[in-house]
């Protein structure tokens, strides 16, 4: 018996163990792996706008195609245990199954298509490439804005009840368009985002039990 119509995953710390702007921040060593940091702190602070600091963010990191492509490798390298089963067995019971992340999605779909997910069920940010062919920019999308998730499930209009499952607070905003939010603390446990949920999931498993029970 499925519990739910719909499940909607977050990816980044989610899906998969990593965070792909701070794993392309990385691989552009220490000083830009701290400026990227820095950003996200002025953000936290609201010293800037979420959409400012994504944007130059990506400034900073200035990702090539390349970098994309390793990161995708690195994606597929760290979906959590149990998540390929777990999505298969949603997908079996005839639960729709949709990717909405604040992450970039040509990084993010080669892991999608591995899980058995479509690449129109995949929602998330477009890197604009520069004359030079770096990734410099996004382009506009409600997921680069703290409450945009939100407003991305709305817009699906998916079949009900849904279930919303993410570790952040981006993912907590989507609790009042969606039937039921799961914090997933399979990687990173954000006292914030449980405190908010209706459930909390430590494993794919305990995720994929819930969703089907009766
Ligand atoms: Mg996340």
């Amino acid at each position: 018996m499925r519990r739910y119509a719909a499940v909607v995953l977050d990816a980044d710390s989610t899906i998969a163990g990593i965070e792909g702007i701070d794993w392309l921040a990385t691989r552009r060593g220490p000083e830009v792996r701290r400026a990227v940091e820095s950003l996200t702190m002025r953000a936290m602070n609201g010293e800037v706008a979420l959409e400012a600091v994504y944007g130059e963010r990506l400034r900073v990191i200035g990702a090539t195609a390349n970098d994309v492509s390793a990161l995708a490798d690195a994606y597929r390298s760290a979906v959590a245990p149990g998540a390929a089963d777990a999505i298969a067995a949603l997908q079996a019971a005839g639960v729709v199954v949709h990717v909405v992340s604040g992450g970039l999605r040509p990084a993010l779909l080669p892991m999608a298509r591995s899980l058995g997910v479509a690449d129109a069920r995949v929602h998330a940010v477009e890197p604009v490439p520069d004359d030079d062919g770096v990734f410099r920019s996004a382009a506009p999308s409600p997921l680069i804005t703290q409450l945009g998730k939100a407003e991305i499930v709305r817009a699906l209009a998916l079949p009900a009840p849904v279930l919303a499952v993410g570790d952040g607070a981006t993912d907590l905003a989507m609790a009042p368009a969606v039937d039921a939010f799961a914090a997933y603390i399979g990687f990173v446990r954000r006292d914030a985002v449980v405190a908010g949920a209706d459930f909390v999931f430590d494993s794919f498993a305990s995720l994929v039990a819930h969703a089907l029970s009766a």
